[in-house]
């Protein structure tokens, strides 16, 4: 495996604060060591290179000196070497044979002293035509220069100290090194302080969210006060979970009402069987009687649990729509005509039934006015009236069911489509059964296919639910 595989490896094992210190100390080094490779570079020019060119003007300077010479040799005056070096530049001028004659600074160290102490590894900064010795703790640059005149060959010397730059250069070397360490220690410690700092709520978070089970859905993740992205996350997270928790509520609920809606009619045919066990079967028309009854029940138990189904099909989006072009005329009146049939307790009318092409399902569209004509012939005492009419209005067709039955309270209005509402039992037509689903499976209908549901009632008087259902243009 290699380095950077291994590395990358042992990196994503860290928590997230270590990564976030170690990345932002990595780019923090960096630019630390390019601020100081430029400064270094910086300082070096400016302290060594006048040295340098104080060396360089005096040997120019001196080559002049040495023109003069030539051509005027009578009237030179020795004292013009001395004036054409620069301040701090030492002239020395040695014969072949290593005799000095000439020498500005009798104190300056010898020649051969030089040459003894020259550094075979010079610094990187110094020009490659200079030598540099180092003599105890003074550091000395020298740049040679050969000349000939009629036939004899001196070399002349050029030194200077620049002792005191290196000093100045070695305490900024050593300042910086310690301030750079220091500065790496303090950017460590505080990139690790904050950014466990910065994500602390998410510790929190995720201790809160391990707590957090089905039975115990309750806690939510604290919204800490600063608007940024993690209380948005946590904001995010709490929504979910109130969304969770709204279905799971839900669904126990709905477990709890089906199956204490099942245990009734189970309870029912029950008590039916246990009389036939007890009384025989001797009694005929006792047991007809009986029987008839367990048909009956089986057949409310049949329905609520198609309902039930249903529902259960709608809550996981199971439940499949073919939709296709519909004549909403045709299926008014074929329901309705089903419904003169099978209904005799009851005046059942069609006022009207205006020509409409809707698109839909035709099974749950069917199964929608169904229940609301169910509904008006149950909450309707024997002889009432029952009517179905339709209109056209603008790109809308609107269709009602009325009846002329018990109505419905102003304060239920609002919660007969919920699932399992019922009217308390006493306010009921004595017969009426159901089981509180009809009008939520019909709401849901209506809204898979964009239709609107109004409700006007009275009391006593009836009710009537107005559909408005888009035509298909
Ligand atoms: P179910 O009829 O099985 O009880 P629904 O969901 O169909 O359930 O109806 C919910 C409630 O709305 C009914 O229990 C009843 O109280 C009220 N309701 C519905 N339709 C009518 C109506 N036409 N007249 C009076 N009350 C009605």
């Amino acid at each position: 495996m290699s380095v950077i595989k291994k590395v990358r490896r042992k990196f994503s094992g860290f928590e997230i604060s270590t990564k976030i210190t170690l990345g932002y100390a990595a780019c923090f080094i960096a630019l630390l060591v390019l601020i100081n490779a430029a400064m270094w570079g910086g300082v070096m020019n400016a302290l060594y290179r006048p040295a340098e060119n104080a060396i360089l003007y005096s040997m120019s300077q001196i080559e002049n000196v040495l023109k003069e010479l030539e051509e005027n040799y009578e009237e030179f005056n020795p004292a013009a070497f001395r004036g054409a070096l620069v301040t701090g530049v030492v002239l020395r001028v040695v014969d072949e044979k290593g005799i000095v004659f000439i020498d500005t600074d009798k104190k300056y160290p010898s020649i051969e002293r030089f040459n003894e102490n020259i550094l075979s590894n010079p610094p990187i900064f110094a020009r490659s035509d200079f030598e540099i010795a180092r003599i105890g703790s003074a550091l000395i640059y020298c740049a040679k220069m050969n000349y000939t005149h009629e036939g004899t060959s001196v070399t002349l010397c050029f030194f200077r100290t620049v002792t005191s730059e290196m000093k100045f250069f070695d305490t900024l070397e050593k300042s910086l090194v310690a301030l750079d360490i220091l500065a790496i220690i303090v950017a460590l410690l505080v990139g690790r302080y904050l950014s466990r700092r910065i994500l602390s709520p998410i510790k929190t978070m995720n201790e809160l969210a391990r707590e957090i089970a089905f039975e115990k859905m309750g806690g939510r993740i604290p919204v800490g006060t600063a608007n940024d992205e993690l209380s948005e996350l946590a904001k995010t997270l709490n929504k979910m979970l109130d969304r969770l928790q709204g279905g799971i509520n839900k669904q126990q609920k709905f477990v709890s009402d089906a199956s204490h809606e099942l245990r009734t009619p189970a309870a029912v045919i029950k008590g039916y069987i246990e009389f036939i066990e007890h009384y025989g079967t001797e009694d005929k028309e006792l047991l007809e009687e009986n029987l008839k009854m367990i048909g009956s029940e089986a057949q409310n138990m049949q329905a609520l649990l198609e309902n039930l189904l249903f529902i259960s099909r709608t809550d996981q989006n199971r439940q499949r729509l073919n939709k296709k072009d519909l004549d909403l005329d045709d299926i008014v009146g074929d329901v309705m005509q089903k419904m003169k049939i099978a209904v005799k307790t009851h005046k059942v009318e069609l006022t009207s039934n205006a020509p409409a092409k809707i698109f839909g399902d035709e099974t749950t569209i069917r199964q929608m006015i169904r229940i609301f004509l169910d509904n008006a012939v149950k909450y309707t005492p024997q002889g009432g009236s029952i009517s179905v009419g339709s209109k056209i209005e603008g790109d809308k067709i609107l269709l009602s069911i009325s009846d002329s039955g018990i109505g419905i309270a102003p304060e239920n209005l609002n919660k007969i489509f919920d699932r399992f509402f019922r009217v308390s039992a006493e306010q009921l037509v004595s017969e009426a059964n159901g089981s509180g689903l009809g009008l939520s499976i019909a709401k849901w209908i209506a809204d898979e296919h964009g239709i609107k549901i109004s409700v006007a009632s009275e009391l006593g008087k009836g009710t009537t639910f107005t559909l408005t259902i888009p035509l298909k243009n």
